[in-house]
């Protein structure tokens, strides 16, 4: 059993109230792990320590180059820990190793990308429409920010705020989940080996209630990052208008993925199957409808669920198992209750729909197909973070873009054809941040990453998302050799 401690000011320490709420294997059910509830007074702790950081001592002073120095530290020391971090992951979400480990390594990049930025960061001079006068702007950092992550992807999910954060000269409080608190608290020691002037990172675990809405209504907050679902956000939102914090939102999807008569059928068949069942499809990006033309509507779902019953389900920790639990029991039943909706809306489920024989503990659940003839199906309008997907059919590209777009979400997409005009147009026209045409769940440090409608705004990776970390300051000065006119004198 490990007893975690939060990280604030430079310091390991406990909850101020000493409270702890237990972290639970989801492979096995087993509570494995403890960490620190923290309390309104943790947060404001931690919030203070970040505003000293920001606007006084080593960091505030820190030439941009040396910050970016920092972050390179902290991906080295990333990279070499990755497999430990990724293991720990794994015990508490129940994510395969062999991805956890994998991303944590990859994270390592995202911190590499922001770093390499750090002393790119430049305002502008402006050709402005008066004499004597020379106008500039500077990037300034935003302030305190503040990052929420969900469970599914800590590692990551932290590392795309906090290496832009931190690149534009930011300090940040990051509330971990209270669903997998482990991964960041286990990642609050390699932040301390790499010497980041104390408040410059703070990583405190609780719940959203005090400690969520306390961090992103914190007056002395001026950003908020936000990675969760869509009703949580509301939350934040009504939480930042105390504040008036800058806030981006990264919330869910039910992604589309659309197969051409003209695609490769092996192809699809992966995209599908990584758009589904990676991660036990506990990703805001699963790609959850996926729309069949006519023509090979029946070989389509003959191989796909053919590979769906031969996954291999098993302990996450185990380099052969292909898709581990759900990370909560509760995530669990609510799928389950879903699948038993839509099969009495009508749904046919064609493989799974129900937990796997021989796992009694852990909180497992079959590879799910379910075909559904229209998208009143529930189905296929609630974003379900597991491993079921609905198949639909089409007959033209016209109604395959009409019904991918019936949806309030708008994240991923994924089109699947040889005709390259096709992808072109079918990209332009679905309604989502992301398109991947034959490929699907590809990320980058490089490509912006977000949604559009209920999967929210703003974007994570990429170049821009640096000046989103900034605000601007515009500089006017007078160089003419005469004093400021007289104001009630016109020229
Ligand atoms: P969640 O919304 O339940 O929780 C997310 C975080 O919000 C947690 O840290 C939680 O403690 C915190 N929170 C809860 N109430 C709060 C409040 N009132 N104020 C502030 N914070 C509060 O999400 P989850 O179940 O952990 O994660 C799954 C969701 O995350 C899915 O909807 C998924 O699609 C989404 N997600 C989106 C992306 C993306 O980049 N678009 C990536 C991963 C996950």
């Amino acid at each position: 059993m490990t007893d975690y401690r939060l990280y604030i000011d430079g310091e390991f320490c406990e909850a101020s109230d000493g409270g702890r709420f237990d972290s639970v294997n989801p492979a096995n059910g087993q509570v494995w792990a403890t960490a620190p509830a923290a309390t309104e007074a943790d947060v404001d702790r931690a919030v203070v320590a970040a505003r000293r950081a920001l606007t006084g001592g080593d960091w505030a002073t820190m030439s941009a180059t040396n910050r970016g120095r920092l972050l390179f530290e902290l991906a080295d020391r990333v990279a070499g820990r990755a497999s430990h971090l990724g293991e720990i992951e794994t015990r508490d979400t129940g994510k395969l190793a062999v991805e956890t480990r994998g991303q944590s390594a990859y994270v390592a990049d995202y911190y590499r990308y922001y770093a390499g930025l750090a002393d790119k960061i430049q305002g502008d001079t402006l050709p402005i429409d008066k004499p004597d006068l020379h106008v500039f702007t500077i990037r300034e950092p935003v302030g305190v920010v503040a990052a929420i992550v969900p469970w599914n992807a800590e590692m990551f999910l932290t590392a795309t705020k906090v290496g832009p954060a931190l690149a534009a000269g930011n300090t940040v409080v990051i509330k971990a989940s209270e669903e997998a608190p482990a991964p960041l608290l286990e990642f609050a020691e390699v932040v301390h080996e790499v010497g980041f002037p104390p408040g410059v990172i703070n990583l405190i675990t609780g719940f959203g209630e005090p400690c969520g809405r306390a961090l992103t209504s914190h007056p002395l907050v001026s950003r908020v990052a936000f990675t969760g679902g869509v009703e949580t956000a509301r939350r934040v939102v009504e939480n930042t208008a105390q504040n008036f914090a800058h806030l981006s939102l990264e919330l869910g999807g039910k992604s589309p993925i659309l197969i051409f008569n003209d695609a490769d059928l092996e192809g699809a068949v992966n995209g599908a199957v990584a758009g589904n069942f990676g991660a036990s499809g506990q990703s805001c990006v699963a790609g959850s409808r996926v729309f069949v033309q006519a023509g090979i509507h029946d070989e389509f779902l003959e191989r796909l669920i053919g590979r769906a019953e031969a996954i291999r389900i098993g302990d996450p920790l185990h380099e052969d198992t292909q898709m581990g639990p759900l990370a909560t029991e509760a995530q669990r039943d609510r799928i389950e209750a879903v699948v038993a909706e839509s099969r009495d809306q009508g749904a046919t489920v064609h493989t799974g729909g129900k937990r796997p024989e021989g796992f009694d503990t852990g909180w497992y659940f079959e590879p799910t197909v379910l075909g559904c003839d229209s998208q009143s199906i529930r189905s296929t309008q609630v974003e379900l973070f597991g491993p079921v997907m609905s198949v639909l059919t089409f007959e033209s590209e016209e109604e395959a873009v009409a019904m991918a777009n019936d949806s309030v979400f708008g994240l991923g997409a994924g089109v699947f054809t040889t005709d390259v005009g096709r992808a072109h147009r079918v990209a332009k026209a679905v309604h989502s941040g992301i398109v991947w045409v034959n490929t699907y769940r590809a990320i980058s440090p490089v490509a912006p990453f977000g949604g559009f409608g209920q999967s929210g705004h703003g974007r994570e990776a990429g170049i821009d998302t640096i000046y989103d970390y900034t605000r601007t300051k515009t500089v006017w000065i007078n160089t003419s050799e005469d004093p400021m006119a007289n104001p009630f004198v016109m020229r």
